[in-house]
C-alpha cells in the first residue's frame, strides 16, 4: 500500500441503506491517482450506458488525492464526479475548504454513493464508519441553516460539511455541492445529482488529533511547505485582492466577457474589481486547509438596497464578479456580493447561473422573451434587482425560472425563436469568464474539455507571451514550448496546450489547487515525497492523459459528437468595438488546431481515442467504452 493513501473507499448504497468498505492497492492508485482519474475510472467501469443523470443508477463519487490532507499549501481539496445532468457526459469538479482533508483524516480516499434514498438523508462519517441519517427536517433549508442545524444535532462544532441547498434539491442542472459553507464543487451540476439521490449532505469528522495518512518522506513535504512560506511574494496579489485582481487588466485587454460575450470590455469595470472590493466591503481573507496563500474573500454589508450580505458565506471570486457583473452589465458591487451569498446559500455554480441570466437578458433585449414570460421582470442588462429576482425564481423553478434551471442549451431549445444563437455553451456547459477571442488556445481547450467549457484545466495563452517562468516550466513537459502570441493557433501552440492540459489533469487527479506556483519539478518532488514513489514528470503527465482519455471514452460512449468540439458562432465573429475590435478567431485555424489536438492525444479524426493509445496508456480495457 502506497504512502499518502488510506487504501479505503467508502461505498454507500442509498436504495438498500447499506455501506461497505472497498480496499484498493498500489496498482490502482498509481494508475488513477485520485480526483479526476478516480472519477473517470468509476464512471466507465460502473455506470450502465446511456442512463439519465438523474437515474438512481448514476453514482456520485467523492475523490481525494494522494496529497489531500498533507501539511502543505494547496491540498485541502477534493474532487467529485458523476454523469452530468448539464452535459450528459463526464461530470467532474473540485472544491476547496477543509472537507477533503477531513475525509482523508477520517480514513477514506473516496466515497462512491449509489442508488437513491426513499426520503431525504445525510451521511455522517465518523469513527471509521458511516451512518445514513434522516434529513427530512433539513430539506428546503439553505446550506448555512443546514450546517447550523447539523452542528447542533451532532453536538460538534468542528464537523466539516459537503451540502446541497434548494437548487440541488430542485434539480437545477447546474447546482453545486457546497463545502464548509463558502467553497464550491461548482461545475457539472453535481449538486443536482446529489439532490436526485435525496442526499442533503455528507458530514465528516475525523478523530481529534488523528493525522491524515502516513507520508513517505515528511522532510520532503516540509521543504515544499517552507519554500511556499518563504515565497509568498509570488502570490501577494492573489492574497491581497483575490482572483478578481485580474478583472481590470482583462477589461483593458478586451478579454472581459461582457453583455453575454457581445463585448470584451466593460466601461464600469473599475466598480467591480478585486481592488475595489478590497477597499470597500472586504472584511478579511480566508483560506483552505493548511494553505498559506489565504486567497479567499470574506465580505460583509450590514445594510443596502439589496439587504445585508452575510460574511459567513465568504465573498465573490473573479468568475462570480464577471458572471453576474460585466456579463450581465451590472456594476453594483453590493448586488454582486448579494448574488454570491445567494449562490452559496442555495448551492449554485456561479459561472453557469451567471451565464444563464445573461442569456435570458439578451433574449429579453432582443424580444425573444417579454415581460409576459418573466412575470413582469424587466430583464434588461444592468438591472441588478431583476438579476436577484431571477435567482430566486430559478431556485424555485417558478415560471421562466423552470426553463432556465435547465441551463442555456436546453433552455434555448425550449424557448425556440432563435434563442440558441445566444446560448454561450460547449457540450451544454456555460462558458467561463475567459474570452476565446483574446486567449485563442484556451478556446480550443474549451472545445475539447472532457467536462464542457472549463477554464481550470485549459491553458491561458496570455501567460506565455514572453520568456519567463510559465514558458520555462512548460519546457519540462514539452521541450518545444516557446513564447507565442495569444492569438496564435499554430501546431506549436497546440503542443503546448496539450501538454499543459494533461499536466492539469494530473493536478486535478492529485487534487492540487491550481493557484499554487509550484513548478513541474516541485510537484513531482512533492507527490513522490508523499507517496514514496520514484515517478518522473513523464509518468505524472501520463496519469493526467490517462484521466482525460478515459473521460473522452466515456463522453463518446454517452453520445457526445466530436462535431460539437467547437465554440458558439459568436466567437468566430470579431468584436465591433474595444481593444480587440476586428481581431477574429479564424474558424478554419480553430478547426485545424482541434484536429492537431486529437492527433497529439492519439485520437482519430472523429475524436475517438485509438486502441493503440489506450494500450500505451495501459487502459486497453476501455476499448469500446468500458463496462
Ligand atoms: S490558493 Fe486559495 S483557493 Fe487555493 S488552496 Fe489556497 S486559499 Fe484555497
Amino acid at each position: 500500500m502506497s504512502y499518502g493513501y488510506t487504501g479505503k473507499i467508502l461505498r454507500v448504497d442509498l436504495t438498500r441503506r447499506k455501506s461497505e468498505i472497498e480496499t484498493r492497492g498500489d496498482d490502482f492508485y498509481r494508475a488513477y491517482l485520485g480526483g479526476r482519474g478516480m472519477v473517470a475510472y468509476y464512471l466507465l467501469t460502473e455506470l450502465p450506458r446511456g442512463i439519465d443523470a438523474f437515474d438512481a443508477r448514476n453514482i456520485l463519487v467523492f475523490a481525494a488525492g494522494p496529497l489531500t490532507g498533507a501539511a502543505v499549501s494547496g491540498q485541502g481539496r477534493n474532487g467529485a464526479g458523476a454523469k452530468s445532468p448539464l452535459t450528459d457526459g463526464f461530470g467532474n469538479a473540485e472544491g476547496g475548504g477543509y472537507w477533503g482533508a477531513e475525509l482523508k483524516r477520517a480514513g477514506f480516499d473516496g466515497i462512491v454513493v449509489a442508488g437513491r434514498a426513499d426520503q431525504p438523508v445525510y451521511l455522517w462519517i465518523h469513527d471509521g464508519g458511516v451512518e445514513i441519517r434522516d434529513a427530512a427536517h433539513l430539506w428546503g433549508k439553505t446550506t448555512g441553516e443546514t450546517e447550523d442545524a447539523l452542528r447542533a444535532e451532532l453536538g460538534d462544532h468542528a464537523i466539516r460539511t459537503a451540502l446541497i441547498g434548494p437548487a440541488g434539491e430542485n434539480l437545477v442542472r447546474y447546482a453545486a455541492i457546497v463545502n464548509d459553507r463558502s467553497h464550491f464543487v461548482g461545475r457539472s451540476g453535481l449538486g443536482a445529482v446529489m439532490g436526485s439521490k435525496n442526499l442533503k449532505g455528507v458530514v465528516v469528522r475525523a478523530k481529534p488529533g488523528k493525522g491524515a495518512m502516513e507520508i513517505a518522506n515528511p522532510a520532503g513535504v516540509q521543504q515544499i511547505s517552507k519554500w511556499m512560506g518563504a515565497h509568498l511574494d509570488l502570490v501577494a496579489g492573489l492574497h491581497e485582492h483575490g482572483t478578481a485582481r485580474i478583472l481590470r487588466s482583462l477589461s483593458k485587454a478586451g478579454g472581459l466577457p461582457t453583455y453575454n460575450f457581445r463585448e470584451g470590455h466593460f466601461d464600469a469595470n473599475e466598480k467591480i474589481t478585486g481592488q475595489t472590493m478590497s477597499a470597500s466591503i472586504l472584511v478579511k481573507q480566508e483560506t483552505c486547509f493548511a494553505c498559506a496563500v489565504r486567497c479567499k474573500r470574506v465580505v460583509q454589508v450590514k445594510e443596502s438596497a439589496h439587504g445585508a450580505v452575510d460574511p459567513l458565506y465568504g465573498g465573490p471570486e473573479y468568475e462570480t464578479l464577471a458572471a453576474f457583473g460585466s456579463l450581465e452589465g451590472i456594476d453594483d458591487l453590493i448586488a454582486l456580493a448579494k448574488a454570491n451569498e445567494l449562490c452559496a446559500a442555495y448551492g449554485y455554480d456561479t459561472i453557469s447561473l451567471g451565464g444563464v441570466i445573461a442569456f435570458a437578458m439578451e433574449c429579453f433585449e432582443r424580444g425573444i422573451l417579454s415581460t409576459k414570460e418573466t412575470d413582469g421582470i424587466e430583464l434588461k442588462f444592468g438591472n441588478a434587482r431583476a438579476m436577484l429576482q431571477l435567482i430566486d425564481k430559478i431556485t424555485r423553478r417558478e415560471g421562466i425560472g423552470d426553463v432556465l434551471a435547465n441551463g442555456v442549451a436546453r433552455a434555448a431549445q425550449q424557448i425556440g425563436r432563435g434563442a440558441d444563437a445566444f446560448a454561450m455553451q460547449v457540450h451544454g456547459q456555460e462558458l467561463p469568464m475567459h474570452e476565446p477571442r483574446l486567449k485563442q488556445g484556451l478556446g480550443v481547450g474549451y472545445a475539447v474539455s472532457p467536462t464542457g467549457a472549463d477554464h481550470n484545466h485549459a491553458m491561458h495563452d496570455t501567460y506565455y507571451l514572453k520568456e519567463g517562468a510559465p514558458v520555462n516550466d512548460l519546457r519540462a513537459l514539452e521541450p518545444a514550448a516557446r513564447p507565442l502570441p495569444a492569438n496564435d493557433l499554430s501546431a506549436d501552440k497546440v503542443r503546448m496546450l496539450a501538454a499543459f492540459q494533461n499536466w492539469m489533469h494530473f493536478w486535478d487527479s492529485a487534487v492540487m489547487c491550481m493557484f499554487l506556483p509550484y513548478s513541474v519539478e516541485q510537484m513531482v518532488a512533492l507527490t513522490n515525497a508523499v507517496t514514496g514513489w520514484d515517478a518522473d514528470a513523464h509518468e505524472y503527465l501520463r496519469i493526467g492523459e490517462r484521466a482525460a482519455t478515459l473521460a473522452r471514452v466515456y463522453n463518446l460512449r454517452e453520445g457526445w459528437d466530436a462535431r460539437d468540439d467547437t465554440l458558439p458562432a459568436r466567437f468566430f465573429e470579431p468584436f465591433e468595438t474595444g481593444p480587440l475590435a476586428g481581431v477574429p478567431l479564424p474558424r478554419d485555424q480553430f478547426a485545424a488546431a482541434t484536429r492537431e489536438y486529437y492527433r497529439l492525444m492519439g485520437w482519430d479524426e472523429n475524436g475517438a481515442p485509438t486502441r493503440a493509445r489506450l494500450r500505451e496508456l495501459g487502459i486497453e480495457w476501455a476499448v469500446g467504452g468500458g463496462s
